[in-house]
């Protein structure tokens, strides 16, 4: 199991819905854990790994491991703020995002459990950010057009010179 980079088609698909919580999919949060951890990320989601399925793992600031199948945000703040966001699917770039400061979020736990929280801080951001990817959305979509067009010839030049 790999990261996945900028310009992976992969990164750019909508992932399909989880129709079952089988042992494989408890397995494939597990491992997505740790790859997370290993690559020292606070996220990471499915098409990040290749995997175009509704899941997301998180270790936000409170330390714990949460899964979230098939999530939904279903409440969003008016009051947005900025953080520095950066991604393992685009190493050594971070730049300024604007999100909403609280969002409620509903999903599946991998015991198959219907959770709904409501999140502030670094989680809020950090749910945010991976929800996004499950719609084929990179933070760098979210950024000054000029700066993203930068980042991404970075990765697309990198990728189309290496047969060269
Ligand atoms: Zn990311």
């Amino acid at each position: 199991m790999n990261v996945r980079i900028l310009g992976d088609p992969v990164l750019r698909e909508i992932s399909q819905p989880i129709l079952e919580i089988t042992d494989e999919i408890r397995e494939l949060a597990k491992r997505m854990l740790v790859v997370m951890k290993e690559t020292d990320g606070v996220g990471l989601a499915g098409p990040q790994v290749g995997i175009s399925k509704r899941i997301f793992v998180v270790c936000a600031d409170d330390g714990i491991d949460r899964v979230f199948i098939n999530p939904q945000i279903i409440e969003t703040s008016v009051e947005t703020c900025g953080y520095e966001e950066g991604c393992l699917s685009i190493p050594g770039y971070y730049e300024q995002v604007e999100r909403p400061k609280y969002v409620t979020i509903q999903a599946l736990n991998e015991k198959g459990r219907r959770v709904t929280m409501e999140t502030q801080g670094l989680l809020a951001r950090v749910v945010q950010h991976e929800n996004d990817h499950l719609e084929g959305t990179m933070f760098i979509d979210r950024i000054d057009s000029k700066k993203k067009e930068k980042i991404e010839a970075k990765f697309l030049n990198k990728t189309s010179s290496k047969g060269a």
